[in-house]
């Protein structure tokens, strides 16, 4: 049977779109189905980390959405008496990605943008409305059938990707279990339309308050949300009425600054796929993975996935690289994965106490590690790549390769493409790389080495010599 495309993705979010942008400007065909018809409306993700950013980049929307966003220089966990607990700080200075560390953002804009890209794109499509209801797989790919306006259609493609959030079809499909990390808590979210800012905080901020734990922090331009934890007894219909997020307002002094745009309900989780491929079928963003938003890390984990997955997929379907590449893909992810939700759920049980006793020995217990410099203070950063497709024993192997930037802005990626960079110390001379020659140089030197392959999604490979380099790369 004939494949109507390579890659079949299930569910137009944040991931499927970019895997399907990311694929198709690698001259891979892509469908994407998506059952609602069009972006979902509610709150979500409010924050875009630097390497969300450069994945986004490489999509083509990085400066739209930049645009837009706002950024805070610091993340402040307070108590109730307005005490410092924990603070991460450099929001906006540039990380390692090549873009600030921190960006406040709206998702609804962010994924208008990644469409736009989409359908500019020969070779992808985004159906709309068509719901994936089941499918099989074979040796050669999977075949699987959709409920669309036009009635029933069955698509036959090579690969198909589970992007389908949470409760993920295609992952009960596929009997997949989500280990449960134990953490489960039911917040209100609010979005509001900001009418003047100097009445609002300008950092991100965590309340610990006991009474009731709320996050306020920016977004992009135009809004800024408040989250309150939803107390025992209280019911989801209840704290969502206007009357009620009025008066959890009113402590904030912002009335006539702001109006409520959105708002939504959640129970705030922490699970993990334990399998992120069957066969022919593999899962992305919330279907293999959900996080706590504390760390601001559920899309980025997302995106981070796709520009795993993308290379690999486009090296698999294009003959370059042997089916097996695809089983990298957890084994990379699921280690970062996993410490990113750990982050969230550190952060999450410092906010989501309520009892009295307890938000004191919490208090207690930051203040002497603040006395005795226990405490991070820089932006959230995650574990390198420590084992997959990388060339292990080689110095830096799994490490993110940082993005320079030249004098005048010009940014590596938007230099070298999105391919693999093989880059030697006697090519930093070259037109191309004299700009940033001396971050690189500086990053060699580092590691004491020649030469670094850096792996399209910007890991490196691995250091060395060139042309052992190449070689091993041409090997995989
Ligand atoms: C309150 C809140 C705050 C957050 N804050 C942040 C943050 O600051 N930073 C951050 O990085 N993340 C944050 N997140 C997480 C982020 O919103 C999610 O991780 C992200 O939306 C997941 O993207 P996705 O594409 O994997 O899934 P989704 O966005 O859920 O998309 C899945 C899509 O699949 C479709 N679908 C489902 N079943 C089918 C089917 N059978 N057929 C066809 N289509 C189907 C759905 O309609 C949906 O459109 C937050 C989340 C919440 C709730």
């Amino acid at each position: 049977m004939a494949y109507d495309c390579d890659v079949l993705i299930i569910g137009g979010g944040p991931a499927g779109v970019t895997l399907a942008v990311l694929l198709a400007k690698r001259g891979v065909s892509v469908i994407v189905a998506e059952k609602e018809a069009g972006i979902y409306p509610l709150p979500r993700a409010a924050h875009i980390d630097h390497e969300g950013m450069r994945v986004l980049q490489e999509a083509g929307v990085a400066d739209a959405v930049m645009a837009t966003s706002r950024r805070a220089s610091r993340y402040d966990f307070l108590n109730a008496k307005g005490e410092l607990l924990l603070r991460f700080e450099g929001g906006d200075q540039t990380g390692p990605g090549g873009w600030p560390a921190a960006n406040m953002i709206h998702q609804p804009s962010v994924e208008a943008e990644l469409r736009k890209v989409l359908a500019g794109l020969p070779g992808a499509k985004l159906r709309s409305r068509w719901e994936m209801t089941g499918f099989t797989q074979d040796g050669e790919g999977v075949t699987a059938t959709l409920a669309t306006p036009e009635g029933e259609k069955t698509l036959r493609a090579r690969y198909l990707v589970g992007a389908d959030g949470a409760r993920s079809p295609v992952r009960e499909a596929c009997a997949i279990h989500f280990d449960d990390l134990n953490f489960e808590e039911p917040w209100l979210v609010v979005d509001v339309l900001v009418d003047d800012y100097s009445k609002l905080p300008t950092a991100n901020l965590q309340i610990c308050n006991p009474d009731r734990p709320t996050t306020c922090v920016l977004m992009g331009e135009g809004r800024h949300r408040w989250e309150f934890m939803i107390l025992p007894g209280e019911t989801a219909e209840q704290v969502s009425e206007d009357a009620f997020i009025e008066q959890l307002l009113e402590p904030w002094s912002v009335k006539g600054a702001v109006r409520i745009e959105r708002k939504a309900v959640y129970t705030f989780r922490a699970r993990i796929a334990a399998e992120w491929r069957l066969g022919s079928v593999l899962l992305a963003g919330d279907a293999a993975h959900q996080t706590p938003p504390f760390a601001g890390q559920g899309m980025c984990s997302g995106l981070r996935d796709v520009h795993n997955l993308a290379w690999k997929l486009s090296a698999v379907i294009e003959g370059k690289a042997d089916d097996a590449l695809l089983d990298s893909y957890q084994t990379e992810r699921a280690p970062n994965l996993r410490a990113t939700i750990d982050m969230a759920i550190m952060m999450g049980k410092t906010v989501c106490i309520t009892s009295k006793w307890g938000a004191f020995v919490r208090d207690c217990k930051f203040k002497l590690a603040r006395m005795l410099g226990k405490l991070p203070d820089g932006p959230p950063s995650y574990p390198p790549i420590s084992a997959g497709t990388i060339l292990a024993g080689s110095s830096g192997a799994g490490s993110y390769f940082p993005q320079s930037l030249a004098a005048d802005g010009t940014k590596l990626d938007d230099v070298l493409g999105r391919s693999h960079w093989l880059i030697a110390r006697a090519d930093l001379t070259s037109p191309k790389l004299a700009p940033f020659a001396k971050p690189i140089a500086s990053w060699l030197d580092k590691l004491g080495v020649d030469a670094v392959l850096v792996r399209p999604d910007r890991y490196v490979f691995g250091t060395g010599e060139a042309a052992q380099l190449q070689a091993a790369w041409d090997g995989l």
